[in-house]
């Protein structure tokens, strides 16, 4: 079989693999869309220390059961789904707790074991999810993402919510948070373009260029005395700064955002104001399931926000993202 191998910084090859049989409890699964992740984009570039070269990235799929291991019913067999790439131990008391994303053993298809830029992947029986459309079913991954975030920012009808960053879990937080009944939704970030997709595809109601000097007179300018909550879904020094002075007494900021580890916060204005500020991280079980199921009414897959290309196509693709692509998604077809 044919997998997109990453064999070195900015180094992707498409390379005839064996193909192995599913383990017992496990599928093999034919791929058909995989979206390519930020995190993936920073594995290209060998700034992330989890992914080893060579590997098959991709944990962002869809696809078909083609093979059933031992002990996995034979009607799964042909059934389009997607996966949650979330690998865990299922005994520590994080996993009994339905916190899977929390194990102390966790392991993510794509990162440590091999993913699905190929024509299959193996996936624990139980990680899969049946879906009836293969684009939507690929988006469902970020989507959890998005959700788990929103669901730790507590947002109530009528509050008034500010993502920061215009990148996909957060144009993903932005449509959780409208279709949550937050009356306004401002989205920040220095891409022009990627703001005018905000309001066009994502239910912003405001954007925010934050390129210039004067950015945190503008967020104060658009939400009165702050915002309810506030999603930081960039994760510089700068953003999360922003995020904390832009929430209101009271309010709640949740960090989404993986890029610096050591910032720089306001922490007497988190005492002060009593700032809940919330790291969110993947996804609990039950923010997949309410994925695979709002995944068909929150996201237009008609939009220009992304495009599908051929697996072939992958190191491109990779490259194009790399360099600034004028799509936010690009999902592979296998
Ligand atoms: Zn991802
Ligand atoms: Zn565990």
């Amino acid at each position: 079989m044919r997998a997109l191998v990453w064999v070195g910084i900015r180094r992707m090859e498409l390379r005839d693999v064996v193909k192995e049989g599913p383990p017992e409890g496990w599928v093999t699964i034919e791929v058909s869309h995989t979206g390519i992740c930020g995190s993936d984009l920073s594995g290209y570039l060998g700034e992330n220390d989890l992914r080893k070269p060579p590997l098959v990235m991709g944990h962002e799929f869809s696809g078909t059961v083609r093979d059933v291991g031992k002990g996995v019913p034979d009607g799964m067999a042909g059934r389009l789904v997607t996966v949650n790439p979330l690998l865990s131990c299922g005994k520590c008391s994080y996993c009994l707790a339905g916190d899977r994303q929390l194990c102390l053993d966790r392991k993510v298809i794509g990162i440590q074991v091999p993913g699905s830029f190929a024509d299959y992947v193996n996936v624990p029986a139980t990680a899969s999810y049946p879906v009836t459309d293969p684009v939507r079913g690929a988006l469902v991954e970020p989507l959890a993402c998005a959700i788990r975030a929103v669901r730790h920012s507590g947002v109530r009808v009528g509050d008034r919510a500010l993502v920061m960053g215009a990148g996909v879990i957060g144009l993903m937080c932005a449509r959780v948070l409208a279709a949550s009944g937050a009356s306004e939704v401002a989205v920040a970030d220095v891409n022009g373009r990627r703001l005018d997709g905000a309001k066009r595809w994502w239910g912003a109601t405001d954007v925010v260029d934050t390129s210039g000097k004067d950015a945190d007179t503008s967020l104060k300018r658009l939400a009165n005395g702050g915002f309810e909550r506030v999603i930081d879904a960039v994760g510089h020094g700068q953003t999360r700064r922003l995020a904390i002075e832009s929430v209101r007494r009271g309010g709640t900021v949740v960090f989404i955002g993986l890029h610096e580890n050591d910032t720089i916060l306001p922490g007497n204005v988190v005492v002060r104001s009593e700032i809940a500020v919330k790291g969110s991280f993947s996804y609990a079980d039950d923010d997949f399931r309410r994925g695979v199921m709002l995944s068909g009414n929150l996201l237009d897959t008609s939009g220009g926000w992304m495009v599908v290309r051929e697996l072939a196509k992958g190191g491109e693709a990779f490259a194009e993202l790399v360099r600034g692509s004028p799509f936010s998604k690009i999902l592979l077809e296998s």
